[in-house]
């Protein structure tokens, strides 16, 4: 080999390295976590003793309306696409009166419609998390055809879910953070049991270097009773709610915390501000919440309300939801 074959030859070698060079740095470079909010609905509004009232005394809530909307999330690892719950069906309408104690606002998009502009094909998400089973957040499981349903036992049990993409969940991953109990989605994605709103409710925190952001389907309506330290009307369970909400807070004293909510454009904008949720000092337990009895199991045709997941049982649905208020149509044979 003369001079100048080496010196070609010797380019071509530090070139291939050089390649290898960036590879290596790419491979090691850990993904970037992208959080997205899917946007549905909103200029909404849902009243405080709705969101706030949960086991207190009628009357106890000081009445004002709060904003409302309705947007899930999507998390892109930079390796899959996740999503946290899937909307409302896109075929129903949600039903509006004037004794609604929630509505939902102006609809934006159909779920599938407001994933893709957010950017994210069907077909490309390869997991959802089901935060519990109300229709709101559970609307369009049926969409996504290579996608993994992740769901805990309980839920899925209660939806009668079938299929063999249904992932049924039972946290065996052990406790994360303050939260007894956690299943691993992905590296630096947890799905976390925390039961209460529904008896099967989870919810979902997302790891991205220092912060921490909380998916945490309706744990809270609102901001304002998280950090009232209120739970809504809406439970299956009052002891377990009571306890979760104590636990979020804990958490988000505790890490340094993005509060994403479904029903309050306060979601959407933390995450757009990327903004660390700030909780006053306050007493921990509970304030005077009452015991209030879940409906009797009697014979019929079982109706849940598709608001706020309400059961009743007989022939026909009763006129308004005795929970959120909603009228009959609102009521759905389960
Ligand atoms: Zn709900
Ligand atoms: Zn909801």
């Amino acid at each position: 080999m003369n001079r100048r074959e080496f010196i070609k030859t010797a380019g071509v070698m530090t070139f291939g390295l050089m390649i290898d060079g960036q590879n290596l740095v790419e491979a090691r470079r850990s993904p970037k976590m992208k959080i997205s909010a899917v946007k549905l609905y909103d200029g909404g509004f849902m009243m405080k003793s709705f969101a706030c009232g949960g086991g207190l005394p009628e009357g106890s809530i000081k009445e004002e309306k709060l904003r409302s909307s309705l947007q899930n999330y999507v998390i892109d690892t930079g390796k899959e696409i996740i999503l946290v719950d899937t909307g409302f069906p896109a075929e129903e309408t949600f039903p509006v009166t004037k004794d609604s104690v929630i509505t939902f606002g102006d609809k934006i998009n159909n779920y599938v419609d407001a994933l893709k502009a957010a950017g994210y094909a069907p077909e490309k998400v390869s997991k959802i998390l089901v935060t519990h089973k109300h229709p709101d957040h559970t609307g369009e499981l049926r969409a996504f055809p290579n996608a993994k349903i992740f769901i805990s036992r309980i839920e899925a049990d209660d939806m009668k879910l079938t299929g063999d993409n249904v992932v049924r969940v039972d946290f065996t991953d052990g406790a994360y953070k303050n939260f007894s109990a956690c299943q691993k989605i992905a590296d630096g994605v947890y799905y976390i049991f925390a039961p209460g709103h529904t008896k099967g409710n989870s919810i979902v925190i997302v790891e991205d270097g220092e912060k921490f952001f909380m998916i945490h389907g309706d744990v809270t309506y609102t901001d304002e009773a998280l950090i009232e330290n209120k739970l809504s009307v809406v439970f299956e369970d009052l002891a377990a709610a009571r306890d979760t909400l104590s636990k979020v807070r804990t958490f988000i004293k505790e890490n340094k915390t993005v509060y994403l909510s479904t029903h309050t454009p306060l979601g959407y904008e933390n995450l757009d501000a990327q903004k660390i949720m700030e909780l006053p000092e306050m007493e921990e337990s509970p304030v005077a919440e009452e015991k209030i009895d879940a409906p009797k199991e009697v014979g019929g045709t079982k109706w849940v309300c598709s608001v706020c997941g309400y059961e009743f049982v007989g022939e026909e649905p009763p006129e308004f939801c005795p929970r959120c208020k909603q009228p009959k149509t609102a009521f759905h044979k389960k």
